[in-house]
């Protein structure tokens, strides 16, 4: 049998992601290396001329320009060749990382779209954070800078080498002695058996710092209210000091294995000067090896850079791979499953045919073989304890979960057969914590559809009985929404309201808003709520019963289960849950209209 083919990783793996944007980084790479090999050929000229005026100098001739003429305009022309191939890479590569970076965000970007709504959960909020922004922005900075950087970095000493060995082998052979040194020197200490252990310990010190601070600053107003400043900070501290713990026992560890690499790494003059004193002594003109000796002091002290750039480049591209790794992770999260083609929906009556559902790793089911059918253009409340799967039931019509048994059907239509397009183009959902984006009220509306003029946009809001409030705002419509715009809570739902009424789906999903500001707002909401509801097939999230009490179907969940089905009256006579939380409502109602008259 064929075996899949080996996975890409690291570098690799982003090429392929970069598909078609790699060009520009294959040709930013290929002037990098031109661009070295410019940088080394003026070391041999200048060792060429220098040669002629040694030879000169003790031949006692006169040394003139004409003799070096060719080779100072090889140098001059070198130099500018430098220059010019090195900004046209750096400027290709600069390009080039865009490019790419703009694949990867859409690719990540279309693939979020696509996965169960599971993976966001507040642990993961960080992580992706950290993708989306962190590593992507580091595989930018290493294109960007490093890529072109590992064609001169792998480029640069092997050509100096190569002019190296055809000057003199036996001093190219002294000066890479403790080069190779160093190398083995460091291949012995990232061996030693601890080593990964520690870089681990390092890392994930560092993740759980990190994870830990993210927490801190979104939990910042909660731990505020309940003055858990202390303790919040306690853990942040704790998780600090462990990090410069691993850093600490990582450097000790590594401490001999670096410092000896490092000493040798920079010893070459050391080598070469005891070299350099035997070849001149031994030689019988000191006007053949004086300029070599030369040519090698000034060469070696310069080959420290890029030796130590070809370093860096393993370091950074063992990041790209970490990162590359968790980018990965999230390109293979389970998707949304699609079954068949994709089929349109045109009629809208929803039904739950023995639907079970189970959060990831709850391992409790949050739906409990619910059945229902819903008659298009009906108006149905969804009702129970809090935790009673209210929530459950509407996401899982949005498809934000598979379900993991029975199915659920719109008009007919399994919903697995319908796309995500589809599917959210037919349900307007409002949330009850109505989540405004940081632009303007108008964009905010017109989220609901993209192509709605700014006349619709103001209908709209007139519906949801938001106009009053947007116009009296000093921008009015374009008043970009931010904490200090002053929403309240009611005013935020009659905005995502609005939102929903220019969508004009012919499903509503609604998620009524726990507590209301004030009776005015509520009647507002209400108002707007049945100007929304009108002619769809509505499914209502409620919390306040006497709103519902001419809907065509009250459902009632508990614990996942359908408990009872029907109209108020019905439900009233044989639901003893149903009585008593209808009871509950009106005491709470009553108490409420004693506090405000109170006030008053
Ligand atoms: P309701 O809307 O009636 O208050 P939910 O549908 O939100 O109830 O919750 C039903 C059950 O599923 C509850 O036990 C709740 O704790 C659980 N639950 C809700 N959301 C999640 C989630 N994202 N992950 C795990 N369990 C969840």
């Amino acid at each position: 049998m064929d075996k899949k083919a080996k996975k890409k990783e690291g570098i690799s793996r982003l090429m392929e992601l970069a598909e078609t944007k790699k060009a520009g980084l294959t040709a930013a790479c290929m002037l990098s290396v031109l661009s070295s090999v410019f940088r080394i050929i003026p070391y041999f000229t200048i060792y060429s001329i220098l040669r002629k005026m040694i030879s000169c100098y003790s031949a006692g001739s006169r040394f003139t320009f004409g003799s070096v003429r060719t080779l100072v305009i090889v140098t001059a022309a070198s130099a500018v060749l430098y220059g010019i191939s090195a900004y046209a890479s750096a400027m290709l590569s600069h390009g080039a990382a865009y490019d790419i970076l703009y694949e990867l965000r859409m690719k990540l970007m279309e693939k979020m779209g696509r996965i169960s709504s599971g993976y966001y959960t507040s642990n993961t909020q960080g992580s992706i954070k950290k993708l989306l922004i962190e590593d992507v922005e580091q595989i930018e900075g290493f294109i960007a800078h490093s890529m072109s950087e590992v064609a001169a970095a792998i480029a640069t000493p092997l050509m100096t080498i190569i002019v190296l060995f055809i000057v003199d082998w036996r001093l190219t052979l002294v000066s890479l002695l403790p080069i190779i040194c160093s190398f083995i020197i460091l291949a012995m200490a990232l061996k030693k058996p601890d080593g990964a252990k520690h870089q681990k310990n390092m890392a994930d010190c560092k993740a759980k710092m990190e994870g830990t601070i993210i927490e801190y600053i979104h939990g910042m107003s909660v731990i505020k209210i309940f003055g858990g400043t202390k303790n919040a900070f306690k853990r942040y501290e704790t998780d600090m000091n462990a990090f410069t713990k691993s850093v600490h026992d990582t450097a000790y560890y590594n401490a001999n294995g670096m410092g000896l690499y490092y000493a040798f790494f920079g010893a070459q003059v050391l080598f070469l000067l005891p070299a350099a004193v035997i070849m001149l002594n031994s030689a019988s003109s000191y006007s053949e090896v004086l300029p070599k000796v030369l040519f090698f002091l000034v060469v070696c002290s310069g080959m420290k850079e890029p030796l130590e750039n070809m370093m860096n480049v393993s370091i950074d591209s063992t990041k790209i791979n970490v990162g590359m790794k968790r980018i990965d992770e999230l390109l293979e999260e389970p998707e949304i499953a699609l079954v068949g083609a994709g089929r349109s929906l045109t009629r809208f009556d929803i039904e739950f045919d023995e639907v079970s559902f189970a959060y990831p790793g709850s391992g409790i089911n949050a739906c409990d073989g619910v059945s229902f059918n819903l008659p298009q253009g009906s108006c149905n409340a969804l009702v129970g304890p809090s935790g009673g799967g209210k929530s459950t039931i509407a996401q899982l019509l949005l498809h934000f979960y598979e379900v993991g048994s029975g199915s659920i059907k719109i008009g007919g239509v399994d919903i697995k057969e319908v796309t995500h397009a589809e599917l959210v183009k037919n349900i307007a959902y409002v949330f009850q914590d109505a989540f405004i984006f940081n632009d303007t009220i108008e964009n905010n509306i017109r989220m609901g559809n993209e192509r709605a003029s700014i006349e619709d946009v103001k209908a709209a809001a007139r519906a949801a009985n938001i106009a009053d409030t947007i116009e009296a705002l000093p921008d009015g419509y374009s008043t970009v929404v931010s904490d200090s715009t002053g929403l309240s809570g009611g005013e935020k739902q009659r905005i995502a309201i609005a939102r929903a009424i220019l969508k004009n789906a012919p499903i509503v999903v609604l998620d009524e808003a726990t507590a209301y500001a004030d009776a005015e707002n509520e009647a507002k909401i209400q108002d707007a709520f049945s100007k929304l509801s009108k002619g769809k097939t509505v499914i209502m999230i409620a919390h306040r019963l006497k709103t519902i009490q001419n809907a065509d179907n009250i459902l009632v969940m508990d614990k996942g289960r359908l408990e009872a089905a029907g109209r108020h009256d019905a439900l009233m006579e044989s639901c003893v849950l149903y009585r008593d939380m209808v009871m509950a409502n009106d005491r709470r109602d009553s108490w409420t209209m004693r506090k405000e008259i109170q006030h008053d």
